[in-house]
């Protein structure tokens, strides 16, 4: 099929030797963004729901025997309890994190801007630093390459960028539906996405997600993500680090 549109004149009309025609000038950025929205719970909330079940409706709120509870029911993995709270985070992060990030299915809301009902913004993520990969799946070691790979990477990945986005724009002003226009954008366009979990779910993340095989991307929504985490619940992420970052 595209063989055939090329052979009949519809190859990619972008000029590549001179600059795109574009309202909206492509913007790049290096960082994933997190912001916290709001939230429920404290770590008082989770000793309550566990207690409960010896308690009754008695709060007993936080003291020194509600510091070893949490810790009981973490190491013995009594999970339910640490899902008495709720984190709203507001994220902007490029597609191939979403990719990822939407696989996390239990114990986590998402709503993301849409492709189909808006034009996407002309915001695309490139690292700081190029990375090569040595090792294989499971155990790749990688290391930042400053200079001439970064370099490249800067220019191949500003260049296709800037391209697509002038092709996307070319297809919108032409009358083309949004959802068939954004086809030729590349994953590390930014997106927005609300975000909201429990303790529970957030500690699974955690546990995969800030830890040495993640993709530094992802790992960096993550970090954002625990250090509200140990904010809001100190004790519970005290005894989630205790444990070997296991969720219960
Ligand atoms: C370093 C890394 C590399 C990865 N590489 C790949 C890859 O190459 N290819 C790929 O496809 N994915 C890959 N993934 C994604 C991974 O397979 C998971 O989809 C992702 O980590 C979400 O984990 P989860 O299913 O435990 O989370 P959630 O979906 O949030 O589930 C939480 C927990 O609920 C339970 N649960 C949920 N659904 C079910 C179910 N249907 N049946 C039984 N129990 C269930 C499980 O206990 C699960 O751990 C990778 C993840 C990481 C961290």
């Amino acid at each position: 099929m595209s063989y055939l549109n090329r052979a009949n004149g519809y190859a990619p009309t972008g000029n590549v030797n001179s600059e795109p025609d574009l309202v909206q000038r492509p913007r790049f950025t290096n960082k994933v963004e997190v912001s916290l929205i709001d939230w429920m719970g404290r770590d008082g909330d989770i000793v309550n729901a566990a207690r409960v079940s010896t308690k009754g409706a008695a709060s007993l709120g936080m003291n020194e025997g509600a510091r070893g509870l949490i810790s009981y029911l973490m190491r013995n993995r009594h999970g339910t309890p640490f899902e008495h709270g709720a984190m709203k985070f507001l994220v902007t992060a490029p597609l191939f994190v979403w990719r990822e990030h939407h696989r996390h299915r239990i114990g986590f809301s998402y709503n993301e801007e849409s492709g189909r009902y808006k034009q996407l913004d002309p915001v695309f993520y490139v690292p700081e630093f190029a990375r090569t990969q040595e090792g294989k799946p499971g155990h790749y070691k990688m290391t930042d390459s400053p200079g001439d790979l970064t370099a490249l990477m800067e220019h191949e990945l500003e260049y296709i960028a800037t391209y697509a986005y002038e092709s996307y724009d070319k297809m919108l002003k032409a009358g083309i539906a949004r959802e068939v226009a954004r086809m030729c954008l590349p994953v590390n366009i930014v997106s927005s996405c609300y975000v909201t979990c429990n303790p529970r779910s957030l500690m699974h993340f955690l546990g995969l997600r800030n830890a040495g095989e993640a993709q530094h991307e992802i790992r960096a929504v993550a970090q954002q993500y625990e250090a509200h985490f140990a904010r809001l619940y100190p004790e519970t992420h005290k005894a989630f680090i205790e444990g070997g970052r296991v969720a219960p």
